[in-house]
């Protein structure tokens, strides 16, 4: 039988997530491996290459079978070009991944932003089926944005689009890994959650999260969930800072766009949407001007770490004319 499927790979700072995926059968196989920090660009790719193999194998498909591989980086890329400018997380700077790779494997190989390749997945096969213009931001550990208009991923002059997560927030706000301070990141992510709620314990506040937190212990979204479960006080108000500041930011842009769908994801929004996003719309509601809300829909991706590996589905399709 003559089948058709793409590796589909999302490589995060700590782990690389890699799927054989096609739009009729969705996803036949997965793999899931921890990323050495410290590893040279070199090992990287060897690695890379690796796990590729791997999940060929493993979805007992034949090497013709494969016709791409789609890659989502968390940085800065050239799609058309294969080259990463930065991608901090990954401790990558001016590499030409498609290059490298090619010493390694046959495959056609094609690189985008792994917020981009998220948002293509949920316009593709998730709740943005029926989206024209829409506004993807997944929460967690930062804040990542991609921009959907009229239906088509839009990149920006030099594919840097959608970079939310340092809009200026507040003056004078903590510092930002971008160099910059009061970035929308550091004051609502899950990172500047937890960095405020270990300030609350210090002064001596109360949280049932007091026993859970420690030096090399992170605070992950799901014991968040939990402390919000018991009514934890100190949590909410917390969160309920962090919802304020998303609801701003949201309606600001959707002033500026004139969105027709905003879709939450990430970490964070994945634990806690059914807190998060009724609060992150009655300030939305409350600063919106009406005719630029008319109609928005605002919902949770339901995709999950999924999002970024089904965006390869049309990726493929964009750049090489492929449909899997
Ligand atoms: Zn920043």
């Amino acid at each position: 039988m003559n089948r058709s499927f793409i590796i589909s790979i999302d490589m995060g700072g700590t782990k690389i997530l890699s799927a054989a995926i096609n739009s009729g059968e969705g996803i036949i196989s997965r793999i899931k491996r921890n990323t050495v920090n410290s590893a040279s660009q070199n090992s990287y790719i060897k690695t890379l290459a690796s796990i590729i193999d791997e999940t060929i194998h493993l979805s007992g498909l034949n090497e013709d079978d494969v016709k791409a591989v789609c890659i989502g980086i968390p940085g800065s890329v050239n799609p058309y070009t294969g080259s990463i400018s930065v991608a901090p997380n990954l401790g990558i700077r001016n590499l030409n991944l498609v290059d490298k790779l090619g010493k390694y494997i046959s495959y056609p190989v094609i690189l985008e932003n792994d917020v981009n390749l998220g948002a293509l997945g949920i316009r593709h096969f998730g709740v943005g089926r029926s989206a024209r213009d829409m506004l993807v931001v997944f929460i967690g550990t930062g804040i990542g944005g991609a921009l959907i208009f009229d239906g088509k991923l839009f990149r920006g002059a030099n594919y840097a689009a959608g970079e939310i997560g340092h809009m200026r927030v507040m003056d004078g706000g903590p510092l930002c890994g971008c160099g910059k301070r009061g970035c929308f990141e550091t004051l609502a992510s899950r990172s500047a959650i937890v960095k405020n709620i270990l300030k609350d314990l210090k002064s001596g506040k109360k949280s049932s999260l007091r026993k859970m937190i420690g030096p090399g212990r992170p605070v992950k979204s799901r014991a968040l969930a939990a402390a919000v479960d018991k009514g934890d006080k100190l949590v909410i108000n917390r969160l309920n800072e962090a919802c304020e500041t998303i609801g701003y930011v949201l309606s600001d842009i959707t002033n500026l766009l004139n969105l027709d769908l905003i879709v939450l994801g990430g970490g964070l929004i994945e634990a806690l949407d059914h807190f998060m996003i009724p609060r992150i719309k009655e300030t939305f509601r409350e600063n919106v001007l009406k005719p630029s809300a008319k109609g928005l829909k605002m919902v949770s991706t339901k995709l999950g770490d999924d999002a970024a590996l089904y965006g390869g589905i049309p990726l493929a399709e964009e750049f090489l004319g492929i449909s899997v």
